[in-house]
């Protein structure tokens, strides 16, 4: 009977391995599929950026964010919240964040020759590999030569995760880029570690804060704290701030009430294509 019992225990146990094994597998082959898959993607320019709208107080879009999309042949739209990760492991990032930025570069060119788009700047997203080498400044500074794009309406998207070392380089990488007319704004604000007594040092322009504070701004009192202090913190510090992920009009006139007069979120216009963000442009 015991022989039994040890038997089944074993045999389930193996079982439970081979599962687990095959199951991991799984994941692996998933993942090494996915990394072939985008190396590919960089040459065969399955990429696509999108852009979503920032406004202003009064409704009026003054910019957009960029955002990546990837149009896999088989899998068709690839959230970059599956490939960024990826990327930023593999070290793809580089190559594909730059793409971003030189499109983005390139946008700005042929809106600064319109007068209904001239106005309107661009912020991208820069990953923390990506800002971590040591020359990105330069590169930076060599593609908005080449492209002769404004530094002024080119802003650049950081997190806090870039803050947790070597403070001190990225900050003369910033200033470095500020000096040149680039403006920086702190994305998903208030979800990382970044201390006070560093966000004083460094040359931002602006604090975005996060979605997740704006989703349940008025059915959660912390939340709803949280947003306020994030308004009353850039402002005693002179920045400017706007929130992502607004929804609805309510959430609006909420961060409208308390002090912040710059918006990003379906509300206002999801990511879309720069087709139809021109189009939607026209119509506004
Ligand atoms: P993020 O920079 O915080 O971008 C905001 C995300 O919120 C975007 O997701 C956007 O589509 C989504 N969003 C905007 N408005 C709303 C709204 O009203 N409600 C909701 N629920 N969501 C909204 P997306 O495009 O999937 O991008 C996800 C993240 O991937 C970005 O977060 C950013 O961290 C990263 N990412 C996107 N493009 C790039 C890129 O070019 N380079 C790098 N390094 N990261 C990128
Ligand atoms: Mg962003
Ligand atoms: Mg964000
Ligand atoms: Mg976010």
């Amino acid at each position: 009977q015991a022989d039994i019992a040890m038997y089944q225990a074993k045999a389930a146990g193996r079982n439970t391995l081979r599962f687990f094994d095959q199951h991991m597998q799984d994941i692996l082959n998933r993942r090494i599929a996915l990394e072939n898959d985008l190396r590919q993607a960089i040459h065969n320019q399955q990429f696509l950026l999108y852009y979503q709208a920032q406004v202003d107080g009064a409704n009026h879009t003054i910019g957009a964010e960029a955002l990546i999309r990837w149009l896999h042949p088989e899998r068709g739209m690839v959230s970059p919240l599956e490939f960024i990760p990826l990327a930023e492991e593999t070290g793809l990032i580089l190559a594909i964040g730059q793409w971003v930025l030189e499109t983005a570069c390139l946008q700005l060119l042929i809106w600064a020759k319109a007068p209904a788009t001239r106005h309107l700047r661009i912020a991208v997203n820069v990953s923390v590999h990506q800002f971590r080498q040591e020359d990105f400044a330069k590169q930076v500074r060599d593609l908005l030569d080449l492209t002769g794009a404004d530094p002024g309406k080119l802003k650049l998207e950081l997190t806090e995760s870039l803050l947790v070392d070597n403070v001190e380089d990225v900050i003369s990488k910033m200033n470095e880029l500020r000096d040149l007319g680039v403006s920086f704004s702190l994305d998903d604000f208030g979800t990382g570690y970044s201390s006070l007594s560093y966000l004083k040092r460094l040359p931002l322009e602006q604090l975005k804060i996060d979605q997740g504070f704006v989703r349940d701004l008025l059915t959660d009192p912390n939340d709803a704290a949280i947003a306020r202090t994030i308004v009353a913190l850039a402002q005693s510090m002179g920045l400017d701030v706007i929130a992502e992920g607004v929804e609805t009009i309510e959430q609006r006139d909420f961060l409208a009430i308390h002090g912040c007069h710059h918006f990003q979120g379906y509300l206002f216009g999801k990511p879309v294509s720069i087709e139809q963000f021109e189009k939607l442009l026209k119509q506004t």
